[in-house]
């Protein structure tokens, strides 16, 4: 169950789903413009709801584009018992084994389970789910905990079961059970922060560019962007970059963020601007007019970028804007 949820953490859904389409079983997505924009597209496969409907009629959309829905508290299970589209919807059932932000608590699960029963197509196909909080700290037990809750309620049900984010795939095999559903690892990054990609055999599959649009010389102690930021110790060489955080670049990123420019790592010179910013290649004398700026892809890495400015890798894919150019390759 590919999860392309954030138009596909930002590399366009449904490019995303077209190019997996021969991987994957099915499609997790957060709300119900993005199941839609997979069956505008013509997807055929089964689209899941993570977060279930958020109003009654959501009900009826689901079915009348036969979507799956994810149910996690008792509001939506009464939606789907006094609806006439009862009977023909395929459901997944979520039980908060401890993350505490969807699912049906531990001491619910059976009710909610037999309920759930009554309102389905199929109940061979009702799968049971959790969702783990930090199973990125490997070091951490309470991925097992959730685990263990989670086993003590599904032992005497039979549906298929599902567990594991791109992170339990990784470090748990015992999470795997019938149905995986992985997010970030698909776009080839990785969920650990004491792991690189590479280190994990995953190839990241998106590169984020920019142009040279402009070079100056800057004397000694003059200062460059917004704020005067950045202060030349020596008569420097900037380059300008036509992108900025309105392209999906984090506007917190420090001087000295590394860009790849001409095959060599070039340090960020001031602020980031909407559109534009500036980088020190003073000592990258390959650097011309038209020459193309790697703001991430395999070096620097999007995480490398992400944690330099204070955040992850996850958040500057999903924030990637609609004006970027999306090129296939
Ligand atoms: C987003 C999401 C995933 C995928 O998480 P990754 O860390 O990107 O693999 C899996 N399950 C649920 C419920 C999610 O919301």
């Amino acid at each position: 169950m590919a999860c392309v949820k954030a138009n596909g953490y930002g590399h366009g859904i449904t490019t995303v789903a077209e190019a997996l389409s021969q991987h994957v079983d099915g499609y997790a997505v957060a709300c119900l413009e993005e199941a839609l924009a997979l069956r505008e597209a013509g997807v055929d496969k089964p689209v899941l709801l993570l977060e279930g409907p958020h109003t009654a009629d959501e009900v009826a959309e689901a079915l009348a584009y036969s979507l799956t829905l994810c149910i996690s508290n008792w509001h939506q299970l009464e939606w789907l018992e006094s609806r006439s589209e009862r009977g023909r919807i395929n459901c997944w059932l979520k039980i908060d084994t401890g993350m505490h932000r969807l699912g049906f608590s531990p001491g619910d699960g059976m009710t909610a389970y037999r309920r759930l029963q009554g309102c389905v197509a199929d109940s061979t196909k009702l799968v049971l789910c959790t969702h783990f909080a930090r199973a990125d700290e490997r070091a951490d037990s309470s991925t097992e905990k959730q685990l263990r809750i989670f086993d003590d309620i599904v032992a005497p049900l039979a549906g298929p079961q599902s567990c594991a984010n791109s992170a339990a795939i990784l470090s748990l095999p015992a999470s795997h059970r019938q149905w995986v559903r992985p997010g970030y690892m698909l776009y080839g990054g990785s969920p650990f922060a004491d792991a690189t990609p590479a280190e994990l055999g995953l190839k990241p599959g998106m590169q984020l560019s920019g142009e040279i649009i402009s070079l100056r010389t800057v004397p000694v102690g003059d200062r460059v962007g917004y704020g005067g930021r950045w202060v030349a110790r020596r008569q420097s060489t900037i380059a300008t970059i036509a992108a900025g955080y309105g392209d999906g670049y984090p506007r917190h990123a420090p001087d000295g963020t590394p860009l790849m420019i001409e095959g060599q790592r070039s340090p960020l010179a001031g602020r980031v601007s909407m559109d534009m910013l500036t980088v020190d290649v003073t000592d990258n004398p390959a650097v011309r007019i038209g020459s193309t700026a790697i703001l991430w892809g395999d070096a620097p890495g999007v995480d490398e970028i992400a944690s330099n400015s204070g955040t992850i890798g996850y958040e500057l894919l999903a924030g990637m804007p609609q004006r970027v150019r999306r090129e296939v390759q």
